[in-house]
């Protein structure tokens, strides 16, 4: 059979069926047909990692994703558009949008069960992200089981989930946060500047929160084997976090790296999500030379979903490579 299924009428399918030329081949046609007018499956599909840390129980958890024109308006403006154009076609990315990932991490301590981040929230959902709540669901847990949510900074894409209909998502949680940060947003001083849209997002879903919530500082422990690191730069109080048990380690990087090529491979270049932008790289170089120097896990908010990977470093840089099957042996 040579002729596309489309392009036969019935008539001729029976006349060829008749003829003896596709006594076998038929039923398949008709089937193939029938399947074709099913409607698109348009539904998302669950999306979450789990694996284990020692005793800890890790689940990533997609919060969806986002297409965004103009790489080169982000990433690398201390860098011509010619160098992200060529960086990007080495890797086969295309060089007028890219896709942004968003990954909060549940950890289930045994004792705690702990929530890094909140995703971008139901206001975020006619744009195809907000699904953090969709997916904790999804991999077993409710959000009443969450005992603590940590907040690594206060941009919308980490706080959105926060509130769910005016009310806390997670409503037995208490608040983890540095307190840099949270006085940054949370003052009136952002009024006037551009930052005054993150403030009044704060401002919504953060504030009203506060007498749940208490401040964390640089080597201090969220529980045991669950601790903070200060990492600025990205924000002015962005923190990440290294998890340890049972002798294995994972650091949650946040916001330390935004994209897994144009960040990792090329740490100097500016982001324009970066507020202090020589802080961010500074950072981004120490975190990651840890990381490749320990040969660490690490969970990267913005890495491509499963958000999960290692690097190695390389010229004036990091290789990202993507944890296939190491975390489940
Ligand atoms: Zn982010």
């Amino acid at each position: 059979m040579t002729q596309a299924p489309s392009a036969l009428s019935r008539r001729n399918l029976f006349k060829a069926t008749a003829l003896g030329a596709g006594v076998i081949a038929a039923p398949q046609i008709l089937v193939r047909a029938a399947q074709a007018e099913a409607p698109m499956a348009a539904v998302l599909p669950a999306a979450f990692k789990r694996f284990s840390l020692g005793e800890f129980e890790i689940t990533v958890l997609s919060d969806g994703h986002r297409v965004v024109e103009n790489p080169h308006g982000i990433f690398g403006m201390n860098t011509s558009q010619d160098d992200v154009e060529a960086l990007l076609t080495d890797s086969y990315l295309p060089v007028d949008k890219m896709q942004f990932t968003f990954a909060p991490t549940l950890v289930n301590t045994g004792a705690e069960l702990i929530l890094f981040d909140t995703g971008n929230g139901e206001g975020g959902r006619p744009g195809g992200v907000g699904q953090t709540l969709a997916n904790l669901k999804a991999s077993g847990y409710t959000p009443e089981q969450v005992s603590i949510v940590v907040l690594t900074h206060m941009h919308g894409d980490h706080i959105g989930g926060l509130m769910e209909g005016g009310a806390p998502t997670f409503p037995n949680a208490r608040y983890i946060a540095g307190q840099a940060e949270y006085d940054f947003w949370s003052s009136e001083d952002r009024i006037g500047t551009p930052a005054e849209n993150g403030h009044k997002n704060m401002v919504g879903k953060v504030v009203p929160l506060a007498d749940k919530m208490s401040f964390i500082a640089d080597g201090e422990s969220v529980t045991g084997g669950v601790t903070a690191m200060a990492a600025f730069g990205h924000t002015p109080g962005h923190m990440i976090y290294r998890l340890e048990s049972g002798g294995r380690n994972l650091i949650l990087t946040a916001d330390t790296a935004n994209h897994f090529l144009l960040s990792l491979a090329r740490p100097d270049w500016e982001v324009r999500f970066d507020m202090d932008k020589s802080a961010a790289a500074a950072t981004r170089k120490s975190v990651f030379d840890m990381i490749a120097t320990d040969r660490l896990a690490f969970v990267g908010y913005h890495m491509p979903f499963p958000s999960v990977g290692f690097v190695e470093k390389m010229d004036g840089g990091y290789r990202y490579i993507p944890e296939t099957y190491q975390l489940d042996l």
